[in-house]
């Protein structure tokens, strides 16, 4: 459903930070997408979402299609709309606003009932439906990564990018996180492209990984053969 070809990226007309990146995420399935920091996970992510020129950054060259349709140049609001939600880096959540604001916010697109999508993500979320009344930034960092998550849900895309939602969290958390985007994809049917520095969670859930390297795809393959990979095991997962 979203394939990505031969795309490159600059930042401030001279940086090349992405050198032909190709990819493809099929409908219904978990990608994730692996690579040091630096390797260009995010400036892709950015490039799918529409957000690079607001980072200086522009595509020079190549095609991103979502169901078929080029997108490449279409704004986020657009690509939102056309159902590709994102939950970027770093959990960024309305400090100030409540939960249940900040939910509202993300289901300003949404197709269908607020309020009804709202109940949804508290299913998928106890922990939110709790802290309704909070103010977001007094959660905890996994409180917060779970908001960023369900603000993205609410608007009920086909396929969500999330870049790296388990960044910081303790074990127990990513657990939780990890539980949480097996049941969207399983239970809503939503397509998922995984960016993680944890490749180990990454690769159990997902059904194809990609390694992404100085701005390049280097490895492709079934999630399964890379956690056999030995250079992957010696690098991202250390020895054992
Ligand atoms: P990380 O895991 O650290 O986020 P990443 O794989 O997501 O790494 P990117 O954030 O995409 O990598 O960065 C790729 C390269 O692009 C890096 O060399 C970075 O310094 C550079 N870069 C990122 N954003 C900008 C920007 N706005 N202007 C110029 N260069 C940038």
């Amino acid at each position: 459903m979203l394939s990505v070809k031969n795309l490159e990226v600059v930042y401030n007309d001279v940086v090349l930070v992405l050198r032909g990146v190709s990819l493809s995420v099929p409908r219904g399935q978990i990608v994730a997408l692996l690579g040091a920091n630096g390797a260009g996970k995010t400036t892709l992510l950015r490039a799918l979402s529409g957000l690079l020129d607001i980072h200086d950054g522009e595509i020079t060259k190549g095609q991103i299609l979502l169901d078929e349709k080029p997108i490449q140049r279409w704004n986020a609001p657009r690509i939102v709309a056309a159902g590709l939600g994102q939950v970027l880096e770093g959990r960024r959540v309305f400090g100030e606003f409540t939960v249940e604001e900040n939910l509202r916010v993300g289901g300003h697109t949404r197709r269908g009932g607020l309020s009804e999508s709202i109940e949804e993500i508290y299913e998928l979320f106890p922990v939110l439906k709790e802290r309704r009344k909070r103010t977001a930034g007094y959660l905890s960092g996994g409180e917060q990564q779970m908001l960023a998550m369900g603000r993205a849900l609410v608007a009920q895309p086909d396929i969500v990018l999330l870049d790296e939602p388990s960044l910081g969290l303790a074990p127990r958390i990513v657990a939780q996180i990890k539980d949480i985007v097996v049941q969207i994809n399983e239970q809503r049917g939503t397509t998922v492209l995984l960016v993680e520095q944890n490749a180990m969670m990454a690769l159990s859930i997902a059904n194809h990984g990609y390694v992404m390297e100085h701005g390049k795809i280097v490895m492709d393959q079934p999630a399964e053969a890379l956690l056999q990979d030995s250079d992957i095991r010696d690098f991202y997962l250390g020895r054992g």
